[in-house]
């Protein structure tokens, strides 16, 4: 579903014609063996593409409106080899929709001691030329990254790499739709919110369908789909003995595998990147859609449970970032908590739908009561989560503006195998320790709900949230919780301020 190789970032290189056309014919090949190595650079996951030397302020124009309406664009590398007079990009800049990073390099790594002279030093200026450059991004206030180093660094790659990958979710999420199927879970606040204003400033549109939109598909689902699915399941997870062929449950079991289907023909056919499910309206529902949302999630599709569509459309989005990275991207919720003096942990789960994309190995499909809500035994995936760092992310309307919220973890084994726990789950113990991070979450707002990855980093997010133009709120190893309450203080103001009425 997701393929990063199809997207690709611009690389301009910006100049004068001060120097003549001898050294701008070099600027422009220095630049054309920087771009190939960085499309060539396993680091970045998409192509970078070389763009003509730019010298005047109708070329940048034209480049920034072409970059705007090229498919597949999404983003330009921005790099200054030589001394480009900033006035020059003020229109270009303006008119750009799509985010840039500014490369802060040189072509070559050090400095030649023996050979230096003056065609040197004026052909490799970017030290002062980027910095012309960057007057006018910060003059004009615009959200971008500096990356500084030289293009070889393995170092300078990655953190290319991290932009590149948040700038395709970024694309991706723009005119993306997201599916919610019954509205708001009761009186829930924290997965409401203002979906004018999202569309607005995070490209995506929720449309809402009836319960019973749904149902009309899933009814049509013939047995042979549901046999091949069925199929698919025993092929590919542990089953448990009461659905396997002859088995007590196997009719639950071909009720899961028809929700599958139908839900498949229904966001495939209406074009969805993501979508929600409430476990208090399942109106013509046989169960609460568990193994469907699991297996769909797998396959790159966003989920908020309890009609939650900004965790929905975020775990859809970090998804992007991720393809391809080791680690997986799965809905997730704070479930409940060790405490003990040899450290505390967060236990994490949900009802039913989590990602097998984070298992530690195989999945076991295994069938249970929902024990809340009343409706019928659901099958799923039960696993454990492979261990390490990661994140979890959330993202509220404040009213104002959106917030998101990020908290790097460490998933650990569980103490003791969980014989009775009948969901997947993680263990993790939250940056710094759960004292602080808790209470930072729950003072930035933070939601129950995230999205959860071990493939995506507080990096990622970041770049993602720059180009939102949106707060981030980290809590990571050196938050301290007195700083933190100021930070969100500040932040209110500034929003206020920067985004005006
Ligand atoms: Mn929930």
């Amino acid at each position: 579903m997701i393929d990063l190789k199809q997207y690709e970032v611009w690389f301009v290189t910006g100049s004068q014609h001060l120097y003549g056309p001898k050294t701008l014919e070099q600027v422009a090949a220095h630049s054309q063996e920087i771009a190939q190595a960085l499309s060539a650079s396993a680091l970045i996951p998409v192509k970078v593409v070389f763009k003509p030397v730019l010298t005047t302020p109708e070329a940048i124009h034209t480049l920034c409106l072409e970059a705007n309406a090229a498919a597949n664009c999404v983003g330009l590398i921005t790099w200054m080899h030589t001394f480009s007079p900033a006035k020059m990009w003020i229109a270009g800049l303006t008119a750009l929709q799509k985010p840039f990073a500014h490369l802060h390099t040189q072509y070559n790594a050090e400095i030649p001691w023996a050979e230096i002279d003056m065609n040197f030093m004026n052909l490799n200026q970017a030290a002062h030329g980027d910095r012309e450059f960057g007057f006018i991004g910060s003059r004009l206030r615009l959200n971008r990254k500096v990356i500084v180093g030289h293009w070889q660094d393995a170092e300078v790659q990655a953190s290319l790499g991290t932009w590149a990958r948040a700038a395709c979710a970024w694309y991706d999420l723009q005119g993306a739709k997201v599916a919610r199927f019954g509205d708001n879970m009761r009186e829930v606040a924290v997965t409401e919110g203002d979906k004018v204003e999202a569309q607005r400033r995070m490209g995506y549109a929720v449309y809402g369908y009836g319960v019973g939109d749904l149902v009309k598909v899933v009814q049509q689902v013939s047995d042979a789909e549901i046999d091949q699915l069925v199929g698919a399941y025993y092929d590919e997870y542990e089953v448990a003995p009461e659905l396997r062929p002859g088995g007590t449950e196997v009719k639950s079991l071909r009720e899961a595998a028809r929700i599958e289907v139908g839900m498949r023909h229904f966001l495939k056919d209406g074009n969805f990147k993501a979508f929600t499910t409430t476990f208090e309206d399942l109106y013509g529902l046989a169960q609460l859609p568990g193994l469907a949302v699991q297996r769909l999630m797998a396959d790159g599709y966003g989920f908020g449970a309890e009609g939650d569509w900004k965790t929905s459309a975020l775990v859809h989005a970090m998804k992007v970032m991720a393809a391809g990275l080791k680690g997986g991207v799965s809905f997730m919720e704070d479930y409940t908590y060790h405490f003990s003096p040899a450290g505390d942990k967060v236990l994490g789960a949900h009802m039913l739908e989590v990602c097998p994309s984070i298992a530690s190995g195989k999945s076991r499909l295994e069938i249970h009561p929902l024990s809340i809500g009343g409706k019928a035994d659901p099958a799923r995936l039960v696993f454990d989560t492979l261990t390490g760092p990661a994140v979890n992310a959330s993202i509220m309307d404040m009213g104002n503006r959106f917030r998101m919220v990020v908290n790097e973890v460490e998933v650990v084994p569980t103490d003791a195998p969980l014989p009775k726990l009948p969901v997947a789950r993680a263990l993790w113990i939250p940056q710094p320790n759960l004292k602080v991070a808790a209470a930072a979450w729950i003072l930035a707002g933070g939601a129950h709900h995230t999205g959860f990855s071990q493939a995506v980093t507080a990096a990622h997010l970041q770049d993602f949230a720059d180009m939102a133009d949106m707060e981030l709120l980290l809590i990571g190893k050196g938050t301290d919780l007195a700083e933190f309450k100021k930070e969100i203080r500040w932040n209110d103001v500034y929003y206020l301020i920067a985004r005006g009425l």
